[in-house]
């Protein structure tokens, strides 16, 4: 091997994601593609607001071209530093300035930032399962090592009642990705503000402090009326990784930004790390066009009557075929209890109906699968004799 023993780790543990992926290829080439189910990519269906457009024409119209395209501070354009302090204190009454904003490539750019900063060799990051997979390699990138938080399968709410169990000296980050992706669920202010007294008690036992990185990039897309409560006004130490990846439909233009209260520990230390790790990560900057645009949107909505309207369909009548699901209060994926103890081996079985769902091994809570349902409406529609199917094969003619 050519390669590094940490890059050969890497990529031996994204093959789950790019298998799935080449059998739905490979599948669609033997059946055609209309035949195939993909619940696995959460790439968004819904178009970007139209605004979008529009903003990228305004722009390129009337700004200086060296302007737009040009290097600017690595932590983004001070006006849009200044527009996404403003929408944040405007709407979450905080105290945001452009100090404490600095444009990523994503959330991904977001995280990776706070974990080369925080990391040393062997340093522990805390995750709630289930969680989002990447987050495995992004910490063992830096040197640090993933701990799980078993799921609490009741209420899939953060598992609090034994957290402090998990948390040793070696303790930097626990990372909270609010809605949850896969499990669709929104923790709660009172849940954060438990996580927070947990928190305080574990930070004065192991001397320094413990970073919550709060993930965000499904915050405008709830259903039902589900509130997601600002962290930062709930969790001291918190720095907040958002992305439009989601909400305006974005994610090849790699844009968001990160979020950094001066109430948390180290504020000025920490602030210009994360500047420095933007450019030494290679970023150098996020991209130049989509912060502008960015600045534009930031008030803009998403179409989340799309998603809800998949989110109806595939709950209603996946639970109705006698699956157990759990009913996703944001983002956009079902997560579904696998009838069959070992997960992989319903995964294989739906398989056999042209249906693709990702095991939920990768997000540290086997025994469910997640699907996701940012797909058009009409293959949902087109999918509900196979699940039908796979439905009979465990539950006979129950339902
Ligand atoms: N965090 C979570 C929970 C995600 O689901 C995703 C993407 O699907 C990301 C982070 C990365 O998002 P971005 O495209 O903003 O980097």
């Amino acid at each position: 091997m050519v390669i590094s023993k940490n890059m050969e780790n890497l990529v031996a543990n994204s093959s789950v994601i790019r298998r799935l992926f080449e059998e739905g290829v490979e599948l669609a080439a033997v059946v055609g593609k209309e035949n195939v189910y993909d619940y696995s990519l959460g790439n968004p269906s819904v178009a970007p607001p139209a605004i979008v457009k529009q903003a990228i024409y305004n722009i390129l119209d009337s700004k200086d071209p060296n302007f737009i395209h040009g290097y600017m501070n690595n932590s983004g354009y001070e006006e849009v530093r200044d527009a996404v302090a403003e929408s944040l204190n405007k709407r979450f009454d905080t105290d945001f300035s452009r100090e404490s904003i600095i444009m990523t490539a994503g959330a991904a750019g977001a995280l990776n930032c706070i974990l080369r900063v925080l990391l040393n060799y062997k340093d522990e990051v805390i995750c709630f399962a289930p969680f989002f997979g990447e987050y495995r390699s992004y910490i063992s990138n830096f040197g640090g090592e993933t701990v799980v938080v078993p799921a609490d399968t009741k209420t899939f709410q953060l598992n609090l009642d034994v957290l402090d169990d998990y948390i040793t000296e070696k303790t930097k980050a626990i990372i909270v990705n609010n809605p949850n992706n896969p499990s669709g669920a929104v923790y709660s202010e009172e849940t954060l503000d438990k996580l927070q007294v947990i928190l305080e008690k574990a930070e004065a036992r192991i001397g320094h402090p413990i970073y919550v990185i709060s993930d965000e990039p499904y915050r405008e897309l709830v259903y039902d009326g589900a509130k997601v409560p600002f962290m930062t006004k709930h969790v001291i130490n918190c720095l907040v990784c958002y992305s439009f990846s989601k909400s305006l439909s974005l994610p090849g233009e790699r844009i968001g930004y990160l979020a950094i209260p001066k109430q948390i520990d180290a504020y000025e230390e920490m602030q210009s790390a994360l500047v420095v790790a933007n450019r030494c990560l290679g970023f150098i900057n996020a991209p130049s066009l989509f912060q502008l645009v960015a600045q534009q949107c930031l008030y803009e909505e998403t179409d989340i009557e799309t998603y809800d309207k998949n989110r109806q369909l595939l709950y209603n009548s996946l639970t109705e075929m006698g699956f157990e699901c759990v009913k996703p209060q944001g983002a956009f994926y079902l997560f579904v209890k696998s009838p069959t103890e070992d997960e992989k081996i319903f995964v294989q079985e739906a398989k056999k109906h042209n249906l693709i769902l990702v095991s939920a091994t990768t997000f540290g809570c086997p025994g469910y699968v997640r699907l996701a349902y940012c797909v058009p409406y009409d293959m949902i529609e087109r999918s509900l004799p196979a699940f039908k199917a796979v439905a009979e094969t465990y539950f006979g003619d129950k339902k």
